[in-house]
């Protein structure tokens, strides 16, 4: 990275989202003397950062992104003036899957990115390092730079880099101080190379130079789809075990313990669980099904997908657990879910477990309540809705109700089945006798985050079934 470059004076964000504020958020706190400016098209989001109550909830992000606003930190609907007066711009909108044509349920749809991109060449009035900040199928950098080329004023140069993101919902801050390395992808040119190293020094403000990785554009975009599908497959491959072990008499627990003492696997991320959610593993697996197929590599693609089928087989498993369990009905019966976020310290709840299974218990008629410390009720309402139809709400609201906390939502109820692994439901916070006492009985849990100490429960006169260990007899 030893060419002569560019200092980044002002930097632009599009995209307040997940990744877009607290990335750039900690970026403005490091960096006292760039000004940042984080742009969005919807203004509801830019007046939630701009007031005392941010738009999603993250530890630790109040304080910084308070400490910096108004400062260096600046959020707004001017996507023009945030483009004109940066030097590099990243660009960190959403690419879901893509709902309808081509690639439809697998590819990601790159809408927003291409507009984005078009956005920064129509308003450009002078030259600009575009950073790739959304996580996208690899070799997008081409077709962005390709936009950006075939538009951009007389005389304007845009240099594109990759720089993808690894934070984790629920510890993005604490990510983002620590980050194991931060990539940067560029082309393998002069100007490529100098761009590379005007985005590192911003990092170098306190991520060891170390951790920095400089490399081709490609590897940069493949490394973070690669990432989320190894992370992903390590989940689906103990719920695959998990299998086992409930049929067997095997305990996944302590398979995982004995797995992940061997230092060639390690013992992060092989938790067994009703499965993974969020917004990024299912749809950056597809993405990369998508790739393998349009690379005309099917037993790549398949290999792939089975992550993803392991994971939805694993969510229908453990429903089918609760309603065999449940005498085969749950008609009228009241289930408390307990957590709907799809992982806990987040209020996120894009692909959350939560959903499907809520889904499938309305199907057995089921009535259901619900209760998560940190999601809001809208959030809920809408995940198991369609948007606009407001019918399908009252109808809905005849068999599922939010609580206000855990106790209520477990009053009077057949099972309770914990979706998220929020602290605050152990068996070392919630008084699990007093839940017990206002429960039908028998007293069923289903723990589908494997949080709480059976032996325990089962003395207080659960019964209690979790993920990857055979029911007691
Ligand atoms: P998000 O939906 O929370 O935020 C994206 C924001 O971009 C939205 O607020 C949207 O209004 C805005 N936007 C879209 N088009 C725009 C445009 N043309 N101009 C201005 N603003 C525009 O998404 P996110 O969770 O922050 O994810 C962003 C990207 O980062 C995705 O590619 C995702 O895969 C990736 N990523 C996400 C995570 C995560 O944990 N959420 C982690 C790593 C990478």
């Amino acid at each position: 990275l030893m060419v002569p470059h560019k200092t980044i004076k002002k930097i632009c964000c599009i995209g307040a989202g997940y990744v877009g504020g607290p990335t750039c958020a900690v970026i403005a706190e490091k960096n006292p003397d760039i000004i940042v400016t984080i742009v969005d098209i919807n203004p509801t989001r830019i007046a939630a950062w701009n007031s005392d109550t941010l738009p999603i909830y993250e530890p630790g992000l109040d304080k910084i992104v308070k400490g910096c606003r108004g400062r260096n930190l600046f959020f707004s609907t001017d996507v023009d003036k945030g483009i004109i007066e940066a030097d590099l711009i990243f660009v960190s909108v959403n690419t879901p899957t893509k709902k309808k044509g081509v690639g439809a349920g697998y590819a990601a749809d790159l809408g927003y990115v291409e507009s984005a991109t078009r956005h920064i060449a129509r308003v450009a009035q002078s030259d600009k390092i575009v950073v790739e900040k959304s996580t996208v199928p690899c070799r997008t950098a081409h077709s962005m730079r390709y936009i950006l080329e075939a538009n951009a004023r007389p005389g304007i140069h845009f240099d594109i880099l990759s720089n993808p993101e690894f934070l984790a919902e629920g510890t993005a801050v604490p990510d983002l101080m620590r980050p194991d390395r931060v990539l940067i992808g560029s082309l393998d040119t002069l100007a490529g190379r100098a761009a590379a190293a005007s985005l590192a020094d911003i990092y170098a403000s306190w991520v060891p130079r170390g951790q920095i990785i400089a490399m081709n554009l490609w590897s940069s975009e493949l490394s973070k789809l690669a990432a989320n599908a190894l992370l992903a497959q390590r989940i689906s491959s103990i719920n695959a075990l998990s299998a086992i072990c409930e049929a067997t008499g095997a305990d996944v627990d302590e398979v995982s313990y004995a797995c992940g003492l061997d230092t060639r696997i390690g013992s992060k991320f092989l938790k067994a669980s009703v499965g993974f959610g969020g917004s990024c593993f299912q749809k950056d697996i597809l993405n990369l099904v998508y790739l393998s197929e349009s690379l005309h590599l099917p037993e790549v693609a398949a290999y792939w997908r089975q992550v993803v089928e392991m994971n939805e087989y694993q969510k229908r498993r453990f429903t089918d657990r609760v309603i065999s369990s449940l005498f085969n009905t749950l008609t009228g019966k009241k289930i408390a879910i307990l957590g709907f976020a799809f992982k806990k310290d987040t209020g996120d709840t894009r692909e959350s477990p939560a959903i499907t299974l809520v889904n499938y218990f309305r199907a057995e008629r089921a009535n259901i309540s619900i209760y998560d410390p940190k999601v809001e009720d809208s959030q809920i309402w809408m995940d198991l809705t369609e948007p606009g139809v407001v019918d399908d709400l009252a109808e809905l609201q005849k068999q599922v109700s939010i609580a206000t906390n855990a106790y209520s939502a477990c009053d009077d109820a057949d099972a309770v089945v914990i979706c998220t692994e929020w602290d605050e439901f152990r068996d070392t916070y919630l008084d699990y006798g007093r839940i017990y006492e206002n429960m039908k009985k028998p007293a069923f849990v289903f723990d589908g985050r494997l949080i709480l100490d059976r032996n325990r429960l089962e003395g207080m006169g659960f019964r209690v079934e979790t993920i990857g260990r055979a029911a007691s007899s």
